[in-house]
């Protein structure tokens, strides 16, 4: 089982990279054995914090929310599109795309490996690649409706358009960012992923435990 999913922490040795301006992970003890009858913990994040998925509500006024998403949709098989040689905010284009294009279609889950989780916590993790309009088109016109990432979005860093998302949300997709390992799913016969979100009522996107495995695998 390959784990994509970024640790939530508080720690400041391994700090988890946020958006500008999201709620920063919270994890406060309240009780604890043997002092206490049980240990508990009180958690605090928002609903794009860490590894998360983004319901079509997230930039379509009238897209579904979190809760209501077809879960058929968040689990299947991946497809990675490996694009690691990417630079520094450089595009991802359809171009860089298409010798996978025969793999891509409706149910399959398309998970675009930039390698960039190495830079977690760091200043240049916001640097990172990302996906032309045109590509993230073609995506959808194959049929590709959830797509992952290992960065903090499939858009450049704080466009004010987030036009890759919202092709991909309007045509009732979901994007998981902050994934980590793709990478390992390359090696991987016969690659499944799942891609499960809490049940939070009427929410935008959720914090997901993201996972890999090969189908041959029992
Ligand atoms: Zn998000």
């Amino acid at each position: 089982m390959i784990d994509l999913t970024h640790t939530l922490t508080t720690s400041t040795e391994a700090p988890m990279s946020l958006w500008p301006g999201h709620p920063r992970f919270q994890m406060t003890r309240v009780a604890s054995v043997p002092e206490q009858h049980a240990t508990l913990t009180a958690i605090s994040l928002g609903s794009h914090t860490g590894t998360h998925i983004d319901a079509p509500n997230h930039y379509i006024a009238d897209g579904l929310s979190i809760d209501k998403y077809d879960l058929n949709k968040l689990m299947g098989r991946a497809l990675v599109i490996d694009v690691r040689g990417k630079k520094a905010r450089e595009l991802i284009t359809w171009e860089d795309m298409k010798r996978w294009e025969g793999e891509m279609k409706d149910g399959v889950i398309v998970l675009i490996c930039t390698g960039w989780s190495q830079y977690w916590g760091k200043d240049h993790y916001e640097e990172h690649p990302f996906i032309d309009i045109n590509a993230a088109k073609k995506l959808v016109e194959k049929g590709v409706r959830v797509i992952g990432c290992d960065t903090l979005s499939p858009d450049e860093m704080c466009s004010p358009t987030a036009e890759v998302h919202k092709v991909i949300l309007r045509a009732g997709g979901a994007i998981a960012e902050n994934l980590r390992g793709i990478e390992e799913v390359l090696e991987l016969k016969d690659p499944v992923v799942s891609l499960l979100p809490l049940k939070l009522d009427d929410c935008d996107g959720s914090p997901i435990r993201a996972i890999a495995w090969s189908a041959n695998v029992a």
